[in-house]
């Protein structure tokens, strides 16, 4: 498989603002000089997929193909345990065209509450992450993360993205929505997925996988 050295282009393979910051502000201190897909002019593919670690493939071999350059993407979602892993690889779809979180965050407190689910205790949901890091010539490589905690409602914070303010990691009592982006950033199940791509992939003067 190539190898990574400072400097090397790597395609982040998403359109969601959310997303890129986050993985702009992970890839960073590795030295590479990340390019997201948008400012390619690289679309979006449709995720047809019924798993996380299939859409997050399809995602970084699209853009790893389109480009000809190694290609990082993540697929992730919400994890409900009350409504058996719902929203889940359909986490961005509940938030319909407009990408509307308000909504579909209300319609997870909404299916809970129909279930008399919200406690006490809260209900317990995790966030997933699945990285995948593509080459043009088709290799692909995933790292999946969690993160564990339990859901409020009515919303707390206006930071972050997604279903962040109605997230409490385990260990803590803010939200995602009121936590600073860098604790976040630090304990994510983005970043618990990089861990493994930086383990596997990078040695610290970000000359990567062999
Ligand atoms: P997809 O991976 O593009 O299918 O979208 C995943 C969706 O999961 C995003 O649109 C967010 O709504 C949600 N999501 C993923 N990661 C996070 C997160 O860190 N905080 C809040 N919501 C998230």
């Amino acid at each position: 498989m190539p190898r990574f050295t400072t400097g090397t282009r790597l395609v982040v393979a998403s359109h969601n603002k959310g997303k890129l910051v986050e993985i702009d502000d992970l890839v960073r201190p590795y030295g590479l000089d990340t390019v997201s897909a948008a400012a390619l002019g690289i679309s979006e593919p449709v995720e047809t997929e019924t798993t996380f670690v299939g859409n997050a493939r399809l995602k970084a071999l699209h853009s790893a193909r389109a480009s000809g350059l190694a290609a990082l993407s993540d697929d992730s979602g919400l994890e409900v345990h009350a409504l058996g892993g719902e929203p889940g690889v359909y986490t961005a779809d509940w938030a319909g065209p407009k990408r509307d979180f308000g909504m579909a965050m209300q319609r997870v407190a909404d299916l809970l509450a129909a279930k008399g689910a919200w406690g006490p205790p809260a209900p317990t949901a995790n966030f997933v992450s699945c990285l995948c890091l593509a080459w043009p010539d088709g290799t692909t490589q995933e790292f999946i993360g969690k993160v564990y905690g339990h859901l409020v409602w009515p919303a707390r914070g206006g930071r972050g993205f997604g279903y962040d303010p109605m997230f409490v990691p385990d260990g803590g009592a803010e939200t995602y929505g009121e936590m600073e982006p860098s604790e976040k950033h630090a304990t994510s199940h983005r970043a618990k997925a990089f861990e493994q791509f930086v383990t596997a992939c990078l040695i610290p003067a970000a000359r990567i996988c062999d």
